[in-house]
């Protein structure tokens, strides 16, 4: 089969790989029917050292289950099932509390021996406990918003969710990529009524509003947080949905968060510190936020996205085939596209 293998910065390729089987009893093979391209896929893309053998590449995607191991119950080949961006066991200590991400038996996509999903087909590990049956069939118009499940709905959910949004608290999210928006998408279904996104590509922003924002703010640094406080009677505030990940987007969280609020941060952090200096401690600041247990959230977000009372999948602007994948990441890296779907 063909799958997307990274060799390192800027260097992803298409490459005939061996086809999956099944290895272990829990495993299955899942044919791809979508997969994408995700922000944090740009962060090798911009750094990885060059390497000749490469890695796999792709965590986020749906498809049809063509072979199931004998310890796998519940699923059947033919199955359509979303995977969220680790595998897990779902059964552990660590998945009972919703926290799928620490899973003892689990693992992330695309390490040693694991396939990546932006390919052909995939060996899913811990399959019963990973994949989430989707009641749809192959050719169902909602698998972009369906394919969203694996990760970047769920990540601005658990943003929102760590955050404490509800129908009483003030939102600020910072940046207008696919999981900020999704963010607010996230933040506007929890009950949110004052949705602030900081963002300044207006065609993301456009979409910002039609997914719940009530503000925009396109200017950044001082000027964007001066903005935020005029928006907010100087306060600033309750919460901070940071989905950025980088040091300038964590210093306007703490710049336009209200005294006692908090701040939750979901975009994977490039800086090594956060600002915690006796100013954020007198005005009983709290900083959550991690990587997202997609598995948790995934059967909460499902009827929604079923009905149709959201559609996170309007974060894919671009469509490609595999051939196409790796323009798609230029495209992404050079944010000519918001988010990149994959239809092998
Ligand atoms: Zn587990």
């Amino acid at each position: 089969m063909r799958a997307t293998v990274i060799h390192g910065a800027g260097d992803v390729r298409v490459e005939d790989v061996p086809d999956p089987v099944l290895r272990e009893p829990t495993d299955a093979v899942l044919r791809v029917l979508r997969s994408c391209i995700c922000g944090s896929d740009l962060w090798p893309y911009g750094s990885m050292p060059a390497s000749e053998q490469g890695r796999r590449i792709g965590h986020e995607f749906l498809g049809v289950v063509e072979e199931t191991g004998a310890e796998v119950s519940g699923l059947r080949p033919g199955d359509v099932v979303v995977a969220p961006f680790v595998w897990a066991d779902n059964t552990c200590d660590f998945c009972r509390e919703g926290l799928q991400t620490s899973c003892r038996h689990g693992g992330n996509w695309g390490a040693p021996g694991v396939d990546g999903g932006q390919g052909e087909a995939v060996r899913v590990p811990q399959a019963q406990g990973t994949l989430v049956k989707l009641p749809v069939g192959e050719d169902s118009a909602l698998l972009p918003s369906l394919l969203s499940l694996s990760d970047v709905f769920p990540t601005g959910h658990h943003c929102a969710v760590t955050a404490g949004v509800n129908p009483r608290t003030t939102v600020t999210v910072i940046g207008d990529g696919a999981v900020g928006l999704c963010a607010v998408l996230a933040a506007k279904r929890l009950g949110a009524e004052r949705i602030i996104l900081m963002g300044r590509h207006k065609a993301r922003t456009d979409l910002g509003r039609e997914f719940g924002a009530t503000d925009v703010v396109a200017e950044r640094g001082e000027e964007g947080v001066a903005k935020v406080r005029e928006l907010t009677g100087g306060d600033g505030t309750h919460t901070v949905l940071e989905c950025v990940g980088l040091r300038p987007a964590v210093e306007t969280a703490y710049a336009v968060v209200r005294a006692g609020g908090t701040i939750s941060r979901v975009g994977a952090p490039q800086y090594p510190d956060v600002p915690a200096d006796f100013g954020t401690f007198l005005r009983n600041i709290t900083l959550t936020g991690g990587v997202a247990p997609a598995r948790a959230y995934i059967e909460e977000l499902l009827p929604d996205v079923l009905e149709g009372t959201v559609q996170p999948g309007k974060v894919f602007d671009r469509t490609v085939d595999l051939d196409g994948v790796p323009d798609g990441y230029r495209a992404m890296a050079d944010r000519e596209a918001l988010k990149v779907l994959v239809r092998p």
